[in-house]
């Protein structure tokens, strides 16, 4: 089989996403994430077999936010099995990543752990196992790395707290229905602590290879997930992980994926590969839009989507 020029591929999307850097919106509603700016370019590629490519900014770190909800995800998941799903749905919302009104008429029950009503589920669903949820995800990213001095930014934290109305919201509505079993303020305090964590596209794409190795990390031959628990997380995150536009995200890239309003995009290619990209302009999605651009051409160039 032909193997894709994987250092070519990247160059020649690097320089073709270049215009679209500059069009993006960064997330503004988070004030320490408005002031990042916003044309910078980063994409990483781990192989299964350990070679590594990347282009532009890929050693930099930045905020990870929403590509958190995967790992804290995989924490439940592995406390709790199937039964993760009594408390979150595994549908896709159709609504925005920060809309509340599905959750009245489903009973304070989110559409699925990736929108921030069933993050904050799966927050609190860690806060019951851990004294501190967001410790575990930051945890579990150093051992999925190996890299002992990755952190989370207590600045970006504090600014998205002061400031999560919409999130207390939800939180307290769930709460009302009985769907969350810690404090509020604790839960709160936990999810955006763990949105937080720094990381850079490097650090990301070797995180997620697990998920490309159907639940095993490749270097320690650790086994997180069962092969069949590995396809159902892969499956989630091809339907929700982008939120309102996962249709146009599947059939544009073809991937399972998550991404934050860092402006970050982890990918899977089941049995090949993870990569990452960033820019941290977004579309109306809360998608990067550089970054959705240039998976695209990835799978495009490659040849290698799921499908
Ligand atoms: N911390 C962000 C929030 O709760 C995460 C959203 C995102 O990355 N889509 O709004």
């Amino acid at each position: 089989v032909h193997e894709p020029d994987y250092a070519q591929i990247l160059s020649a999307i690097a320089e073709q996403v270049a215009p679209l850097c500059k069009q993006g919106r960064v997330a503004d509603y988070i004030p320490s994430l408005a002031s990042v700016p916003v044309d910078q370019f980063g994409m990483a590629v781990q192989l299964l077999d350990g070679r590594r490519f990347s282009v532009g900014a890929a050693e930099q770190r930045f905020s990870i936010q929403s590509i958190s909800k995967l790992f804290s995800l995989t924490l439940a998941f592995r406390l709790l099995g199937d039964a993760v799903w009594q408390r979150v749905g595994r549908e896709p919302s159709g609504n925005p990543f920060n809309s509340l009104v599905q959750l009245e008429y489903e009973q304070g029950k989110p559409r699925n752990p990736f929108v921030n009503a069933g993050a904050l589920v799966v927050t609190d669903i860690l806060c019951q196992h851990h004294a501190q949820a967001e410790v575990a995800v930051l945890q579990f990213m150093r051992r999925l790395t190996g890299i002992a001095d990755l952190n989370l930014d207590a600045e970006v934290a504090r600014s998205e707290l002061d400031t999560s109305f919409r999130n207390a919201a939800m939180a307290n509505f769930m709460k009302a229905f009985g769907n969350l079993r810690a404090p509020v303020d604790a839960v709160l305090r936990s999810y955006c602590h763990q949105c937080a964590i720094a990381m850079s596209c490097s650090e990301l794409a070797h995180a997620g290879l697990f998920l490309a190795n159907g639940g095993v990390i490749p270097g320690s031959g650790e086994r997180l997930l069962t092969t069949s628990e590995a396809k159902r997380l892969n499956a989630v995150l091809l339907t929700c992980g982008t939120y309102d536009a996962a249709g146009d995200f599947a059939y544009r890239v073809g991937l399972p994926a998550k991404s934050g309003v860092g402006g970050g995009i982890l990918a899977v290619v089941p049995g090949i590969l993870s990569v990452c990209v960033w820019s941290p302009g977004l579309d109306s999605n809360g998608n990067s839009l550089a970054g959705t651009q240039a998976l695209e051409l990835f799978t495009t160039l490659c040849e290698n989507s799921i499908f």
